[in-house]
């Protein structure tokens, strides 16, 4: 239906003949003449309406439109003009394709400041705004980046099952589906089954995929359903799962650099290349740091956000958290040889925030038989991941990064539901 975007007419010559198709944004009547500005994904436009050549009946009709309302406009592109864009279009045929009702349930472009909740409820209205595309053309440049990055380093892309019968990690977090007679669980993570694939033979692996998590908080950093960039990597240890992780965080901030210029400028962000290496820092440092600031923790637990909220203002960038102990972490990670009590895992964080986890596993089936043993669990529910371990399995490691944690660190968004299309919380699954 269209010739080009209206980002594309400034390339034109004055005088080409043009179809836009889009939004009318506004419409702004002076007697006999009216300037509409037309919104498409790119940008906008002016589109000047003048009665007299338009024909009193048609100039009332298209001039009285509301806002929102879907028009093609064909005409010729003017570039010497008044217009405050510096180019206009004068139509000589405009297709009204959808007619908007009115009132709006809320404006596009309107200063006045929506909640969040309105917003949400009315998403595909909030996903009209410039700034809020942004964010998604960041979040897909984001996907992309890494996507490709993982191809040239050798990855196969993979797709495994989202409804399973057995919990990555025990059984809390689960979301239980009827499956026909019995019952199911959405996945957590897809886990269990990349390590599989690594018993498999195909080295390495990467999916893209929503995971599942009946979080019962409702925070500005947790959703039940999120985007999940999985990989696993044979023959490799934490080391190298960290460096490929330095590798893709590094090359898909390029990509964004690069590719979204425009967005980056539109949301008004400034992001750097960061340095590499990223810092490693052993838990217990961080212990012993968080402790010093008056901060209890013990030996074991996790990071409270009140303790990383406190090493966060000390470590402002990406850094690692590396050897943690066992206790605070899944079954499947690899004990260190020098001290069990520790295992090869990592945590990268952005600040006081967590984007990453990963770990070198544990692909040794007895160890692996007796942690899942220590943590509680019973080995018989594993019994079709622990297979995989007798019949040759090689050493692996790997991480996930939470592209919607990724996106809001990058781009300064302080609730992940800004860079959730239609986030799903404890009090939302509509829209
Ligand atoms: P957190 O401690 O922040 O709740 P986690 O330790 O449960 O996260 P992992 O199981 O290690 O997270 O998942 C790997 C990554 O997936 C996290 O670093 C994060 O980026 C993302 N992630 C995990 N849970 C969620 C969630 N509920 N909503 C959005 N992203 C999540």
């Amino acid at each position: 239906m269209r010739t080009h975007y209206t980002s594309g007419l400034k390339d034109l010559e004055d005088g080409a003949e043009v179809t836009i198709c889009g939004w009318i944004q506004d419409i702004r009547k002076l007697g006999n003449i009216s300037f509409l500005i037309l919104r498409d994904r790119e940008g906008i436009a002016q589109v000047t309406l003048v009665k007299k050549s338009l024909g009193d009946e048609a100039y009332k009709r298209i001039s009285n439109l509301n806002r929102e309302s879907v028009i093609c406009v064909s005409g010729i592109l003017k570039k010497d003009t008044q217009s405050k864009l510096g180019l206009e279009v004068i139509p000589n045929k405009i297709d009204i394709l959808n007619e908007a009702e009115a009132p709006l349930p809320m404006g596009v472009i309107d200063r006045v400041s929506v909640d969040i909740e309105t917003r949400l409820n009315h998403r595909f209205i909030d996903l009209r705004r410039p700034e809020v595309l942004s964010l998604f053309r960041i979040e897909s440049s984001l996907s992309r980046g890494i996507r490709e990055t993982l191809e040239r380093e050798g990855f196969i892309e993979i797709h495994t099952p989202k409804i399973i019968a057995t919990a990555t990690e025990g059984g809390t977090n689960l979301f239980r589906v009827k499956y026909f007679e019995n019952d199911a669980f959405l996945v957590q993570s897809p886990q269990l089954y990349k390590q599989i694939m690594m018993a498999a033979g195909f080295d390495r692996v990467y999916e893209i995929a929503p995971a599942f998590r009946a979080e019962e908080h409702n925070t500005n950093r947790h959703l039940n359903e999120f985007v999940s960039i999985d990989i696993e990597m044979s023959f490799s240890t934490d080391e190298d799962a960290m460096n490929m992780l330095e590798n893709v965080i590094y090359s898909s901030i390029d990509f964004i650099r690069r590719n979204n210029l425009k967005d980056l400028e539109i949301l008004n962000l400034k992001v750097d290349l960061p340095e590499r290496p990223f810092p490693r820092i052993k838990y217990d440092e961080l212990l012993d740091y968080v402790n010093s600031k008056g901060i209890e923790m013990r030996f074991g637990d996790d990071f409270s956000s009140e303790a990383l909220s406190v090493i966060g203002e000390k470590y402002r960038g990406f850094y690692f958290i590396t050897r943690w102990p066992m206790e605070a972490r899944a079954f499947y990670v690899m004990p260190f040889e020098d001290d069990p009590r520790y295992g090869r895992a990592f945590d990268l964080q952005f600040g006081e925030r967590e984007i990453t986890s990963g770990a070198q596993r544990n692909h040794i089936y007895s160890s692996l038989k007796e942690n899942i043993k220590r943590k509680g669990l019973n080995p018989d529910d594993f019994s079709f991941y622990l297979e995989a371990f007798r019949y040759g399995m090689p050493p692996h490691a790997g991480w996930a990064i939470g592209l919607e944690r990724y996106t809001m660190i990058l781009t300064n968004s302080k609730n992940i539901r800004e860079v959730t299309l239609f986030p799903r919380d404890r009090r939302r699954i509509v829209p």
